[in-house]
């Protein structure tokens, strides 16, 4: 089975610098030459990694960065992830946006310039249901050219109906592939059924969502192997939908106010090595970066490997057009910048901000 990555991982842990040259070399890099690239040994050919990452974002994206903003739609959640400042036994009041809030909300990100709208929730719940996703992506297609979810997996059905109504692209991070550490993590709520979360990106592909978003949470488990099954996960579905998006998120756990401590630290070198390695493998795929990480590190990444990143988040439920009522996000952002300012900061290295690469018209 594809998921099955012991043979990779025993080739990231054996190879050797030769091996690296070997892959660095090569006109295709496939399974074998990215986890070579993942192996400790390539560690010192992180520079060498980078010119070529940079050389390859440059030839299928050109000097752009594409740009997106999120936006929590409700904090109420029925799930239990250590991980996660909406867990439902964290003692803060939930808010859910009213539908005029979220005209509101929208409204003020399309003030700031933004064309693609993630819009966000925790696991399904009574409070903010299908129905209430149905109604907000509706809603935010008649603002923006990409309308992005990030919620539950869904039915293909469900999903079929989303694609209806405007929704263009659906992220749905595994968090991990370790079965046992997200059985751990996962401590309860329907958000246990890791099959039912592998299965997702599948169904919503098979119901025509045109941009699909993976990754895992790192810092949950061992890094190397749970990239390798993103990497194979991709592979896997682009072999079957090789019509749509793909798109690889790093999102790296810090430590929270609220007392987790990711169990894997994964240091900037190493991420610099995930990116890059991705980059050398699925040269043709937005690889982005939230503002999870800080503002210099996003400079630094921006154009070299990573293609598309987050801009003025807040992950509170809204937030953009009046204060959130919400003090507590799902997670701590390292880079405040506004739009403007992070839009220099991308001119200023010769980059330039993209919006909108695409019309609704084109649905
Ligand atoms: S990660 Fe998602 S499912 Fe888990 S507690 Fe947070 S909002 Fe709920």
């Amino acid at each position: 089975m594809w998921l099955d990555v012991a043979p990779l991982l025993e080739l990231t842990q054996k190879a050797t610098e030769a091996d690296v040259e070997l892959a660095l070399a090569s006109r295709h890099i496939g399974d074998r030459e990215f986890a070579t690239l993942l192996a400790p040994t390539a560690a010192p050919f992180l520079e060498r990694m980078a010119h070529a990452a940079q050389a390859l974002t440059r030839r299928h994206f050109g000097r752009t960065i594409t740009l997106y903003a999120p936006l929590y739609l409700s904090s109420y959640c029925s799930s239990g992830c250590t991980y996660c400042g909406f867990a439902s036994d964290r003692k803060h009041p939930r808010h859910k946006l009213g539908f005029d809030e979220l005209e509101a909300e929208l409204g003020a990100l399309n003030r700031m310039g933004i064309e693609e709208v993630l819009l966000l929730t925790g696991e399904r719940t009574p409070v903010a249901d299908f129905d209430y996703i149905l109604e907000c992506v509706r809603r935010a297609a008649k603002h923006f050219a990409m309308v992005t979810i990030e919620t539950f997996p869904m039915t293909t059905e469900e999903y079929r109906a989303l694609v209806a109504a405007g929704c263009t692209g659906v992220t749905l991070y595994q968090e991990t592939y370790d079965t046992a550490v997200y059985a751990g993590v996962h401590r309860w709520g329907q958000k246990r059924n890791f099959l039912n979360r592998l299965e997702g990106p599948a169904r919503a592909l098979e119901a025509g969502i045109r941009q699909v978003g993976c990754g895992v949470l790192l810092g949950l488990a061992d890094p190397i192997t749970d990239v390798l099954c993103v990497y194979r996960h991709v592979a896997e579905l682009q072999k079957c939908y090789w019509r749509s998006g793909f798109s690889v998120s790093f999102p790296r756990l810090r430590p929270e106010a609220g007392g987790f401590q990711p169990m894997r630290a994964v240091s900037d070198a190493l991420l610099a090595q995930l990116i890059f390695a991705f980059r050398l493998a699925l040269p043709e795929n937005h690889l982005v970066l939230s503002t999870r990480e800080p503002a210099k590190l996003r400079d630094g990444f921006a154009g070299l490997g990573i293609s598309k990143m987050s801009v003025a988040s807040r992950t509170t439920v809204g937030g953009y057009d009046h204060t959130p009522a919400d003090k507590i996000g799902q997670f701590e952002i390292n880079d405040a910048r506004g739009v403007d300012e992070f839009c220099a900061a991308l001119r200023t290295v010769g980059l330039e901000p993209v919006f909108k690469n695409w019309d609704a018209a084109y649905r």
